[in-house]
């Protein structure tokens, strides 16, 4: 999915007054932004090519933080996920029938995502707040 704002099309332009920096150019970019999905609100911006290079420089150096992050925040939240299987499976037998829904001892389903419960037997549904509690309550 793209993000908004983002770049739809660059041209090039000759004799520009840069946008960024407020210096004439001779050659630059003229920059179109399409800032949501109604293409009416496309925006225009004309840049320098040093203005541009510049940007491109602190994009790349920005995707790679946001990507050293992305992997240590999936990491955290594999091992999160990883502790509570293995908490789970010391007391119970957990039949995994999706990534999301997660069968204990056969009697109930946990809906992990959203914190859902289904009591098989008695169809009874409803919210948990904390897992290991509400099946040392409802497993029989
Ligand atoms: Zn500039």
């Amino acid at each position: 999915m793209k993000h908004y704002p983002y770049l739809e099309n660059t041209k090039k332009v000759k004799d520009l007054t840069c946008g960024r920096c407020k210096k004439e150019h001779q050659d630059g970019l003229r920059l179109e932004w399409q800032v949501s999905w109604f293409r009416g609100e496309d925006e225009a911006e004309l840049v320098c090519d040093a203005c541009y290079t510049k940007q491109l420089e602190e994009d790349k150096i920005q995707q790679k933080k946001d990507q050293v992050r992305w992997a240590i925040e999936a990491k955290k939240e594999a091992k999160f996920w990883a502790d509570m299987k293995k908490r789970l499976e010391a007391k119970y037998t957990v039949e995994y029938l999706t990534l999301y829904q997660w069968r204990v001892n056969g009697q109930v389903d946990l809906y992990i995502t959203n914190k859902r419960f289904h009591v098989l037997k008695t169809n009874r549904r409803g919210d948990y707040r904390d897992m290991h509690s509400f099946l040392e309550r409802n497993l029989t």
